[in-house]
């Protein structure tokens, strides 16, 4: 039987009311399917910073590191709000993304047929729309030197950001998307801005040089970001996977959450490089929503985007595809029986808490 080592993070405030429903589809999947995960939990954030002063340990910074998969809920809270900078909640989230090396971040934005009508767009624009935005993460303009404030001394000062990206960055970055390609609708849109960007040249050069050497199977297409967002808007439903970067990624995936709905409904996967020796990436799973203190302890969080999370989690780190297709089927046939948590309520719909959605779901998978 497989060894599957999960090290479970559940944080703060909604987070470990949401992670106590994915812990019952681990207990289903290892009791009915043989699954072998073994879990591991610890304490991050500010529930971290409460018991022993770090957001979170050495120690379970090193297990996070030999894990198969990380999966994480939500830190932080107004209880945390004065702690210092170095340990606040976020800082141990941030610790990990940077130790694991997580460069390719994936938000799908999925639209469950029963949800189609609550978009901000068209029912018909949405309905049964599956595209999955991979944002570089760890480079950019988020991150390139110099990056600073200075005083010209005349009333005024300027602003200084550096947009850096070198080949191996996007080299990687593109080949994770190729590969997730595969495992989707096998075509890769690439967006960036060569029309006044030298790192947007480099892009577009590298995004194509990576795909002829390897990925000729995958369709690929080029869209300048702005048009890309347009057409996102228009008709999302064209797009199969999105790779683009930092700065980019993170106004187009926002865009693309809004397609779907609420908050409460979206994963996301943050990914690293494979090892060398094993083909592993290291990966950390999480929604895409914080630690919401103002609904945490009532019982009523939407536990939808953390149970996602983990079929990513099933997709990506275990190869477990037919688990992960069932899972979001029972995820989508529950909201076709009407069940909603408070957040996706409407008209004519049975309103139910966290732990009556976590126990639907288990009962449809
Ligand atoms: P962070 O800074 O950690 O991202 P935030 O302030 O951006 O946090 P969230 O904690 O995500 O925001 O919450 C934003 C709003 O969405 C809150 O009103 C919260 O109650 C609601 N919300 C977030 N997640 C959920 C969920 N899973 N179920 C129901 N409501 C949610
Ligand atoms: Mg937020």
């Amino acid at each position: 039987m497989a060894s599957r080592k999960l090290l479970l993070l559940p944080g703060d405030g909604i987070g470990p009311e949401s992670m106590a429903e994915v812990k019952k589809l681990i207990a289903a999947m290892n009791a009915d399917l043989n699954a072998g995960f073994e879990t591991e939990e610890a304490l991050v954030g500010g529930s971290a910073y409460d018991a022993h002063g770090q957001s979170i340990s050495e120690a379970d910074v090193a297990t996070a590191m030999a894990a198969d998969a990380v999966l994480f809920g939500a830190v932080g809270g107004p209880k945390w709000d004065s702690v210092p900078y170095e340990v606040r909640p976020e800082a141990g989230l941030l610790r990990l993304r940077k130790d694991m090396e997580l460069f390719a971040n994936l938000r799908p934005a999925i639209c469950y047929p029963a949800l189609a009508a609550s978009s901000s767009l068209k029912p018909e624009v949405v309905e049964g729309l599956d595209i999955l935005i991979l944002r570089e993460l760890t480079g950019g303009v988020y991150f390139g030197e110099p990056k600073e404030i200075i005083d010209l001394g005349n009333g005024q000062k300027r602003g200084v950001d550096t947009q850096v990206y070198e080949t191996y960055e996007i080299e990687r970055i593109a080949a994770a998307a190729f590969e997730l390609a595969r495992t989707r609708g096998n075509k890769v849109c690439s967006m960036e801005k060569r029309n006044v960007m030298k790192s947007g040249v480099l892009w577009n050069e590298v995004v194509t040089a990576t795909h002829k050497n390897g990925y000729q199977d995958v369709e690929l297409t080029h869209m300048l970001a702005d048009a890309g967002g347009m057409q996102l808007v228009r008709w999302p439903k064209q797009f199969d996977v999105i790779v683009t970067d930092n700065l980019f990624g993170d106004m187009l995936s926002d865009v693309a959450a809004m397609l779907t709905g609420s908050l409460g409904m979206l994963p996301s996967a943050s990914l690293g490089a494979p090892d060398a020796a094993t083909g592993k990436r290291k990966a950390l799973y999480e929604p895409v929503h914080g630690s919401a203190p103002d609904i945490a302890g009532q019982g009523i969080a939407n536990p939808i985007a953390m149970i996602a999370s983990f079929a990513m989690c099933l997709r990506y780190s275990f190869n477990m595809v037919a688990e992960a297709d069932r899972l979001e089927a029972a995820i989508s046939a529950v909201l076709d029986d009407g069940l909603r948590t408070r957040d996706i309520m409407s008209n004519g719909m049975t309103e139910v808490g966290t732990t009556q959605m976590g126990d639907a779901i288990v009962a449809k998978f």
